[in-house]
């Protein structure tokens, strides 16, 4: 015995680095292969070009859907599957209308609108009234006696000096997502938000919000952030402007969708999962290449380098393309609870929905010990260029498998210009250039490679 410790000691450190060789030798040879023969891009092209933008429930979804299967089956995998959800049907309707009717400058003004998704419509009949600018949820108290009968304008900025683009997205959107609810009370008519980008353009951005219980439903549309600050600055000189909002959009009735899976099975440890992917819903404009084309695919590009490199995991892998984190997020909730009846033990899942951007890092959640065993890794991804390891979080569709006691990594790319595109109709194929999102593409492969190597302990 005493031999045995004797000798590990001499030669422990030689079989350890030896190990981070082969390791790194590995890893340089994943990204490799998707520089050089990833289909990842022209995939990228065909979700965006030819079946468009893809809210749940829409026709989009359903060839989304269809798509990825095949997709997965052309690559051989050992398993694709559907995987049943009921998603919120919410449909945009035809004309949408947002002007202000009586500027004593320019008269009627046109201005660039989107209803938030979840919405109910104005219908035929529309709502004119004044308006009320609030800079932020936390003035409602401060102005509640002057909110009845008045749209809500909420026109707080995203915080231009946040470097972390997404903690200033965090710090402002509860005005889009909450801002109905919180108005209500106080008689609020209907309500607009100042599209939440740093940008200063034409293009407004559609995204969810949350009716209360109990509370009647607003109406309510984003505006782009021009539009906004030529609202507020016309308020300052006219008290009394008035804006006309009509539009169409209903939720119909819960329909049938699904997530798409595709897996490699594990040989050692098939009983130990570790998921993948990205969702596979957008917003209803645009085509949803970087939010969340890219992730989906990029989830099925790491088991496709698994395949062409012959790598057979020891653990089981799956691709998945969650369905609904738009507005509803059924697909991760339905994923983690079917993993908990079939007693599926994930050991680590990873979500790219941040964009195609070049990759910086991961973020991650979990326990210390993961996160110790995890940043033993951090050093293998530097020379490519991904060095911020430190950020806390998973993403949304991954959240609901915390409960098993997953560790939760996100891909971390640059955040600079996401939410330029961000649930607009310029998030398209073009915006998404081909070698960024083959980095990412590499980077989530090479870490699924050592997860699949070593496991992570709870
Ligand atoms: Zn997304």
């Amino acid at each position: 015995m005493k031999k045995i410790i004797i000798t590990f000691l001499l030669i422990g450190p030689y079989l350890i680095a030896a190990q981070k060789k082969s390791d790194e030798i590995m890893v340089a040879s994943i990204y490799e292969e998707v520089l050089s023969n990833s289909p990842i891009y022209e995939s990228l092209r065909v979700l965006c070009k030819d079946v468009g933008h893809r809210l749940s429930g829409s026709t989009g979804a359903a060839a989304a859907v269809e798509y990825t299967r095949q997709l997965m089956i052309e690559y051989n995998f050992d398993t694709v599957y559907l995987q049943p959800v009921m998603v919120p049907n919410w449909k945009r309707g035809p004309a949408e209308i947002l002007k202000i009717t009586n500027s004593k400058k320019h008269g009627v003004i046109g201005l660039n609108a989107l209803a938030l998704g979840n919405s109910i419509g104005t219908g035929p009949q529309g709502i004119l009234a004044e308006i009320i600018e609030l800079k932020g949820l936390e003035e409602i108290q401060k102005h509640k006696d002057n909110i009845a009968g008045k749209i809500v304008f909420f026109n707080g900025p995203m915080d231009p000096t946040l470097l972390k683009t997404f903690s200033a997205y965090g710090s402002a959107v509860s005005q889009r997502s909450s801002g109905a609810a919180k108005t209500e009370p106080y008689g609020a008519k209907a309500i607009i938000v100042r599209s939440m980008t740093q940008s200063l353009d034409d293009v407004p951005h559609a995204g969810s919000l949350r009716y209360q219980k109990g509370l009647k439903e607003l109406p309510a549309m984003a505006i782009s952030t021009k539009d906004a600050d030529l609202l507020s600055q016309l308020l300052k000189d006219q008290a009394d402007l008035r804006i006309y909002m009509e539009n169409y959009a209903e939720m119909l009735p819960e329909t049938q969708s699904y997530n798409v899976i595709g897996q490699l099975t594990g040989t050692l440890f098939p009983d130990e999962y570790i998921a993948v992917g990205g969702h596979l819903d957008s917003w209803d404009v645009g085509e949803g290449a970087h939010d969340d084309g890219s992730g989906c695919l990029q989830g099925i590009e790491v088991l496709r380098v698994f395949k062409s490199l012959k790598i057979k995991p020891k653990r089981t892998l799956r691709a998945v393309m969650w369905m609904n984190e738009e507005n509803g997020g059924k697909g991760g909730k339905a994923y983690a609870t079917l993993s908990e009846i079939r007693n599926e033990n994930h050991i680590a899942a990873i979500e790219s929905d941040r964009g195609g951007f070049v990759p910086r890092g991961f973020t991650s959640t979990g326990s210390d010990k993961q996160k110790q065993q995890f940043l033993k890794w951090k050093t293998i991804f530097e020379p490519y260029g991904l060095h911020d390891f430190d950020q806390s979080g998973g993403g949304a569709d991954i959240s609901p498998l915390s409960k098993q006691g997953t560790f939760l990594i996100g891909l971390l790319p640059d955040g600079q210009r996401y939410f330029r595109y961000h649930h607009t109709e310029k998030d398209v194929f073009e915006a998404v250039d081909r070698r960024e999102l083959e980095l990412g593409a590499a980077s989530m492969a090479s870490l699924v490679y050592l997860l699949d190597q070593y496991g992570l302990t709870h």
